[in-house]
């Protein structure tokens, strides 16, 4: 397979002036292929582009800019096959997640290019009409992680360019190629500078938190590197959107049908082997329950075929990258030590590979480091309890707000506890669908802004009021 190693700028692809660094294959440790890297001259030239395409892109008619997003979802159709095999090579997900990864970004280009900006009348009386109109904020750089980075990636450009904005991205420094390839492939479909991809790793994606040119960031990744950006965009003033860490809880009620959700619980613990912002990270389950639910997710877990995620019949990958593997072992390190009961998992039997088999986890307290840290990666603890305020004040005690469930028969039951869920986005029965209607973002330390939907859409705008006088 050939691997894009050119950056686009300005509408022509070049080589990075930064030289090259090597991409690894999380399942085989081995060189997928050199990433191109940007210099940050290289960006300057990016926002640059970005910012002389912006005067045309931003006043072209509505329609001209929906027709592209249409044709661009076309074009990475044609190219999903393609797109998938990259993802597996250098994210190590399975090929039919990568499948659904990339029919999803085709589903999410299409939502976006058909939702509407509309101009909303807040007066109209026979003296005077007010309205409120939304315009596009300038050059948008988009910084996305490497958990899924194909439809993160979508999600932030999509709708910048939809509203009238102008692009320059950056991919994780560990997952680049989709990235690259992505962006060649559309590059075609829009006007020179419109879209330009600039790589490397937290220097560039620093430059570009600090740059003048650049009037938003939208940022998915850790709280950490959050923080660091808000510092970094405070020079202009940069509108941000962070989407953020997430220690999402779910908690079991004592009415559950434990085998109607058995299955369900450990998708949403482990798609993706965990490594997912709005993945369930920590159960609650009731003492009465408790350890019939352990043994029915170990039962799931013990289904699961681990290893290349390119080989027939695997349905789980491993770990991205070797400082994730190594953090998530020390995790693994600290639940022996303290007296956690792992229940299966805990390693893997391959030789080569990020792997760690799907883990559960039992008998961890409230103030385990498993429970208090986002763990992302395929490590579920389950925690018990006795009365159900006792479990929420569990669910609700840490900075992060992403997610959240509830899982039982009782609607009105379920529906009080996720009412009080201090957290951006709760489901019942269920955790971590999402819908490019409905908005996402988190609340306390998990970010600010939302993704998804009308309320998304005008993230990626300001508002422009005329007040008439008739
Ligand atoms: P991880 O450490 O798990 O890779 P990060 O949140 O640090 O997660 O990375 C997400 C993205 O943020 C990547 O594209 C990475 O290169 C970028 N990044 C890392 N450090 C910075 C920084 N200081 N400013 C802006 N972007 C950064």
């Amino acid at each position: 397979m050939k691997y894009c190693d050119t950056l686009v700028i300005n509408g022509t692809t070049v080589a990075g002036e930064q030289g090259s660094q090597p991409v690894i294959n999380p399942a085989t440790e081995e060189v997928v292929a050199s990433s191109p890297q940007a210099s940050v001259s290289q960006l300057d030239q990016a926002v640059a582009a970005a910012r002389d395409a912006f005067a045309d892109w931003s006043r072209c008619d509505d329609q001209v800019r929906k027709d592209a997003l249409l044709r661009i979802a076309d074009r990475i159709e044609e190219h999903s096959d393609e797109l998938a095999r990259i993802l597996v090579s250098e994210q190590g997900k399975p090929l039919m997640i990568a499948q659904r990864e990339v029919a999803a970004s085709v589903a999410w280009t299409r939502y976006t290019a058909n939702l509407e900006l509309k101009v909303d009348l807040v007066l109209d009386s026979p003296e005077k009409r007010i309205e409120v109109h939304r315009k596009p904020l300038g050059v948008v750089a988009s910084i996305t992680p490497w958990n899924w980075p194909l439809m993160i990636l979508i999600w932030h450009i999509m709708p910048a360019i939809r509203t009238g904005n102008t692009v320059v991205c950056k991919p994780s420094e560990y997952t680049p190629f989709n990235a690259l390839r992505l962006i060649e492939i559309i590059a075609d479909e829009l006007p020179a500078g419109v879209v330009n991809i600039v790589t490397g790793a937290g220097e560039i994606g620093q430059a570009i938190s600090e740059h003048p040119g650049i009037n938003k960031v939208v940022f998915t990744g850790s709280t950490r590197t959050g923080k660091q950006i808000m510092r970094a965009a405070a020079g202009n003033l940069k509108r941000l959107t962070l989407e953020l860490g997430g220690n999402d809880a779910g908690i079991v009620l004592p009415d559950a049908d434990l085998d109607s959700i058995a299955q369900p619980l450990f998708i949403a613990a482990f798609k993706n082997m965990g490594q997912t912002c709005a993945a369930l990270k920590r159960l609650y389950v009731h003492e009465d329950m408790y350890d019939a639910l352990c043994d029915k997710l170990v039962a799931v877990a013990s289904k699961q075929k681990v290893g290349n995620g390119l080989d027939e019949g695997v349905t789980f990958g491993p770990v991205q990258n070797k400082a994730q593997y190594d953090y998530l072992n020390a995790l693994l390190d600290d639940i022996r030590a303290t007296g956690g009961r792992i229940l299966c998992g805990g390693n893997s039997s391959l030789e080569r590979g990020y792997f760690i088999d799907p883990t559960i986890v039992a008998d961890v307290d409230q103030r385990s480091r498993i429970v208090q840290e986002e763990q992302f990666g395929p490590i579920l603890p389950v925690i018990r309890y006795s009365n159900l305020d006792e479990a929420l004040a569990m669910a609700n005690d840490t900075d992060e707000g992403l997610a959240g469930s509830v899982w039982g028969k009782d609607m009105e039951l379920a529906s009080d506890i996720a009412h009080r869920m201090e957290c951006g986005s709760t489901w019942i029965n269920g955790h971590g669908d999402l819908h490019p209607a409905a908005p996402f973002g988190g609340c306390k330390q998990s970010g600010i802004g939302v993704e998804f939907g009308e309320e998304g859409l005008h993230e990626y705008t300001r508002t422009h009021t005329h007040h008439i006088v008739k």
